[in-house]
């Protein structure tokens, strides 16, 4: 029993042309010879999906497919019998697939391929590294890179100035020749890229000698890029279109700028925020001072109030880094680290110790909450 094509494809009755062609792309695609070598169940699946394809995608075939089944497309000739798929004229998709599978190997394999389908240009990556600063408040950054151009002396053209590729006479101009294959299923035409023409359907006589014939020549190139305010680390920037320009008129590939930021020696970042730590003495911290802040957007004078503890952190609000594509700015905190003196002289001491007598526990928050937990240990309260 031969499967129903539309099952085949697993599209319903009705779908459309586009919707077959795309149903038929998967399935060849998942089940190719060259991708499942040795495996007969694929290669079951996939001349059963290409049959149906064939006859699927042909409007007469199909409107007879419709109105007769199986009998109505594959008529007098049959499956199996004399002419093989009689009278179907081979395998239209291959031509199909000879696409499909530019694309799928496409990039490296030039060579191989065997259609003369456009191609797009491959895309490039490259590293920049810029600064703290210029992450939050972006920058234009001349970013140089080399990239796949067309030949200047041939216009892409590989014929050496002057002249013109040829029309390839070993296939006609079509990159692709036929072949015939027997199998146990009978005659199968398939078309395979021309030797002659490397599947482009040209041959070059008098190639231009500043690219070999192949039309394309790397070349460096410096392009001004902007990158954004708030950008942050590991972010990549898409330039459309400056990467490698596309082959046969394919379009050209993207620039992919993935950003990196150097650290900074006083501050640090988290999203759009910006960390940083203030020394203050202890004297400072106990009277209250007022100390000078770097931030981002200048200088800032901040209140450390009397009795400050230390490790306290401080908000500047809005002194921080925009968010990516918004005004919206990130703030500053300012975490004061307190510091003892060491290598006091003996007047110094004296002083403190005096300054100590003074003092009770009263104004040492923790250290009375502290005793106050000690003595109701050492006494066993729970
Ligand atoms: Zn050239
Ligand atoms: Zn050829």
């Amino acid at each position: 029993m031969k499967r129903d094509y539309y099952e085949s494809l697993g599209v319903s009755k009705t779908a459309s042309a586009d919707e077959i062609k795309k149903a038929y792309r998967k399935l060849a695609k998942q089940y190719h010879p060259d991708l499942n070598p040795n495996n007969k169940e694929a290669e079951e699946k996939f001349k059963e999906v290409s049959e149906a394809y064939e006859v699927l995608s042909d409007d007469t075939k199909r409107r007879n497919y419709d109105q007769f089944g199986h009998e109505g497309v594959n008529g007098a000739g049959g499956f199996g019998g004399a002419g093989g798929f009689g009278g179907m004229g081979g395998f239209g998709g291959f031509e199909d697939l000879g696409d499909i599978f530019g694309s799928f190997f496409g990039g490296g394999g030039g060579r191989r391929r065997s259609s003369n389908a456009p191609q797009r240009g491959r895309d490039i990556e490259v590293d920049e590294v810029i600064s703290f600063e210029e992450a939050a408040f972006g920058v234009e950054k001349e970013i140089t890179y080399s990239r796949v151009e067309d030949c200047p002396d041939c216009k892409g053209s590989g014929a050496k100035p002057g002249t013109s590729p040829e029309t390839c006479s070993a296939c006609g101009g079509s990159g692709q020749v036929r072949r015939v294959q027997s199998t146990p299923f009978g005659q199968f035409q398939t078309n395979s890229p021309c030797n002659a023409c490397n599947g482009t359907g040209k041959v070059i006589k008098s190639p231009c000698s500043k690219c070999d014939g192949k039309g394309k020549v790397r070349r460096k190139i410096t392009k001004k890029v902007h990158i954004p305010a708030g950008i942050n680390e590991g972010q990549t920037i898409p330039v459309e279109g400056a990467g490698s320009v596309g082959f046969r008129g394919g379009a050209n590939g993207d620039l992919y700028v993935n950003v990196h930021i150097r650290p900074h020696q006083l501050f640090e970042r988290r999203g759009t925020s910006v960390l940083c730590n203030i020394p203050i003495t202890f004297v400072q911290a106990a009277l209250g001072a007022k100390v000078v802040v770097p931030t981002l957007h200048g200088n800032v004078e901040m209140t450390v109030p009397e009795g400050t503890q230390p490790n306290t952190t401080f908000t500047l609000k809005g002194k921080g880094i925009p968010e990516l594509y918004s005004k919206r700015m990130g703030d500053q905190y300012v975490t004061v680290v307190v510091e003892v003196p060491k290598n006091l002289t003996g007047e110094q001491k004296e002083i403190l110790e005096k300054f100590a007598e003074t003092t009770d526990d009263k104004q040492y928050n923790k250290k009375k909450k502290f005793g106050d937990k000690f003595k109701g240990f050492m006494g066993g309260d729970k």
